[in-house]
């Protein structure tokens, strides 16, 4: 009955199953284990009216021409720079820390020297991770770098990962280094914005193909077997379609080498009966609070409503516990090498592809994943 089974409908199994059915002529089945399709990118209307992302804030942005394109066949887009203020010790100060950002903490003045200083050091414009400005030797540039690392840095990623910045990942920090210029946006890509009606809709219109077929709250584990001298079942019956999984990897064999890593978070959001909460749609508390970052959804969206909605985001070891949602893959020497041996279990599946965040164990933003999802799908 169907060419091609798809399991989880966020933006890698939603644009494989778009491609499959609408550029191939596949038939396909997308199977989804929660309430809902659209995976983390989901977005609802609270009880208040008010749109809201519930597994915390997605903001779209890309280098990727083809990506925008793509995506814009099922959105218009509510034009929208992000822009993110950290509040630290009282005040809110732009971040990424930038040149707006230095002459907040050093004044005017001294700010101008700093400024010529950086400048000559990495060049107007540029992006230096604060792993990389902490190894300068410079004694201005390096009290620069303590005030980035303690007063941006530190608390949030021990928060954020449970870890300090110098013990996870370099790329992981590195995706909000210091910007030596005065752009106070929070991303630099050409392409940024917002669904213009939200997410949701736009996973509707990409499964919406009569080709398409989707169950929700059904687990794939449940009516798929992985047997093991290759051979998958579908409903106890030999299944040669292709299966893309975009589930976690080590859940698809049982955890049999134990649990891969992850980080999780705890959602909280509460609707205040004020027009405005804070300065931007998030704000980051950097050495204080045991939450990460606050967002306010209208400002994110544009929306006009009565009241608003805020989302505190907690960070959470994850255990694996039901309900309990696997967000971060946590990048390091030995959990990628677990993830590779579940990688070699997979292999023994010919027709089965690994392809999102959770099932490549990697740290994908909606543009890498959907770039993937298209070349994966269309050279099947
Ligand atoms: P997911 O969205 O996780 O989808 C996987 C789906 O598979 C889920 O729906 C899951 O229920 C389903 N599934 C798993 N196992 C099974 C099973 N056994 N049976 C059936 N279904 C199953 N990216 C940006 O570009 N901009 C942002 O601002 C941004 N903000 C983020 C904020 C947070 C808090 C997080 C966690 C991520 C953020 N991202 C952002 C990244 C973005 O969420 C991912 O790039 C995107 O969701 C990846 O899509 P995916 O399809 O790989 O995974
Ligand atoms: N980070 C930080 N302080 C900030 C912002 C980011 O320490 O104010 C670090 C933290 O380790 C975080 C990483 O940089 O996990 C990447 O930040 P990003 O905003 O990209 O995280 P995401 O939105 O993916 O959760």
């Amino acid at each position: 009955m169907y060419d091609c089974i798809i399991i989880g409908s966020g933006f890698a199994g939603a644009t494989a199953a778009d491609i499959l059915a609408r550029e191939k002529g596949k038939k396909v089945l997308v199977l989804e284990k929660r309430s809902h399709i659209g995976g983390n990118c989901y977005d609802v209307e609270d009880k208040h009216g008010i749109l809201i992302h519930q597994y915390g804030p997605h903001i779209f942005h890309t280098d990727n021409k083809e990506v925008y394109e793509y995506l814009s066949m099922f959105t218009e887009w509510y034009e929208y720079s992000h822009e993110v203020e950290g509040y630290i010790d009282g005040e809110y100060m732009p971040v990424p820390f930038n040149l707006n950002t230095l002459r907040q903490v050093y004044g005017e003045e001294k700010a101008k020297i700093l400024e010529e200083k950086l400048k000559a050091a990495y060049g107007e414009g540029s992006r230096v991770p604060i792993l990389e400005l902490r190894k300068n030797k410079d004694k201005d540039i390096q009290d620069i770098a303590e005030f980035v690392y303690q007063k941006i840095f530190l608390k949030y990623t021990m928060k954020q990962w449970g870890q300090k910045p110098e013990e996870i990942d370099p790329a992981v920090t590195g995706r909000v280094p210091v910007l030596i210029s005065h752009d106070n946006r929070y991303f630099q890509d050409s392409y940024q914005g917002m669904p213009l009606r939200g997410y949701t809709p736009i996973f509707e219109k990409m499964l919406s193909h009569p080709d398409i077929e989707v169950r929700t709250r059904v687990d794939a584990l449940s009516v798929l077997r992985f047997r093991k001298d290759g051979v998958i079942l579908y409903n106890g019956r030999v299944f040669n379609g292709t299966v893309i999984y975009t589930g976690p990897i080590d859940e698809l064999f049982d955890c049999q080498y134990g649990r891969l890593p992850y980080r999780s978070l705890e959602f909280e959001l509460e609707y205040l009966q004020k027009d405005e909460y804070q300065p931007k749609a998030v704000v980051n508390y950097t050495v204080s609070e045991d939450y990460t970052r606050i967002t306010e959804f209208k400002k994110l969206t544009g929306q006009k409503a009565n009241g608003t909605t805020i989302m505190r985001e907690y960070p959470r070891a994850y255990t694996g516990e039901k309900g309990q949602i696997p967000y971060y893959a946590i990048s390091n020497a030995e959990n990628n090498r677990l993830y590779k041996r579940y990688k070699q279990l997979a292999q023994n599946y010919k027709n089965m592809y690994l392809l999102g965040r959770l099932a490549e164990y990697k740290y994908y933003n909606i543009d890498a994943i959907v770039a993937r999802a298209l070349k994966a799908a269309r050279n099947l």
